[in-house]
């Protein structure tokens, strides 16, 4: 009978690959992969050389949901031929992510086993380079056209880490840089809650050996000219310190000097 394992390569795959997803690979009768970078394919082609690219339901210009429906739709119809199943997918494939999950909903939905094994993700490794622990003061991870979409609460006291910032308002493939023709809507929605002169991070988490992550720090104002890639996200500080609620101190007996 079929079965499906998820799986994530993380975002420099040669060094993030874990044991279990290698075994996975190694394991699986038919493999599919979706890797932003020749490496993580290369990676993926040496444990499984007949693995299969679902980036080829891609289409310029065409709706990314339309492409994401053929893609679960080719994992599903393998499992459905009986093969012991695995689709990797770049960092963790649970995070920011619709196929995986869809395709883990799928084919339990039709009765087989289906397990997701999480991965490094891109903010995982945006907490190493930049220095930011989500503990405290708090972290809000948001995609960002859902953000502004929704009109999601904005909570200055915790960072917020904004997804998706190369394509933002655009639901279509685009792979190349500098799509920010909306972004401007971005902005005008940060600034209700932060100043122009607030300074954010435009972070790119490098996806090979020796080569440095993009950490570039701007005013949040000179955002609607940055350059921004489909790998980039926006990492924005708080802007206000929390403020420690004396009732629950008390009611506690904690003192403040013993707080982080
Ligand atoms: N599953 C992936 C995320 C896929 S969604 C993960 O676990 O990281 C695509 C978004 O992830 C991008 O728009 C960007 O916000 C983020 N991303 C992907 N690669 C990145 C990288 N190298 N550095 C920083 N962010 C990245």
């Amino acid at each position: 009978k079929g079965s499906l394992a998820v799986v994530g390569t993380g975002i420099r795959t040669v060094g993030q690959l874990n044991g279990d997803t290698i075994a996975r690979l190694k394991t699986a009768s038919k493999v599919f992969y979706l890797v932003a970078d020749i490496v993580g394919e290369q990676v993926i082609k040496q444990i499984q050389p007949a693995a299969e690219s679902l980036g080829r339901f891609y289409r310029l210009g065409g709706a990314r949901k339309e492409a994401y429906d053929a893609m679960v739709e080719r994992v599903l119809s393998a499992v459905r031929d009986g093969h012991r199943t695995c689709f990797a997918a770049y960092g963790h494939p649970g995070v920011f992510a619709f196929p995986t999950h869809e395709a883990v909903r799928r084919a339990r939905a039709e009765g087989y086993d289906a397990i997701m094994l999480p991965a490094i993700s891109a903010e995982d490794c945006l907490f190493a380079d930049l220095g930011v622990d989500p503990a405290n003061p708090g972290c809000v991870s948001h995609e960002a056209t859902r953000f502004v979409l929704y009109r999601k609460p904005i909570d200055p006291t915790s960072a917020l880490v904004l997804w998706q910032v190369g394509s933002f308002g655009d639901p279509t493939y685009q792979p190349q840089r500098n799509r920010g023709r909306w972004i401007h809507l971005l902005v005008e929605r940060l600034l209700e809650h932060y100043s122009p002169s607030h300074e954010v991070t435009l972070y790119e988490a490098a996806i090979f050996i020796n080569c440095p992550a993009r950490i570039e720090r701007i005013p949040l104002g000179a955002l609607v000219d940055a350059e921004l890639s489909p790998a980039t996200t926006l990492y924005v500080p708080p802007a206000l310190r929390d403020e420690l609620d004396d009732e629950t101190c008390g009611a506690l007996s904690i003192r403040s000097e013993h707080l982080k």
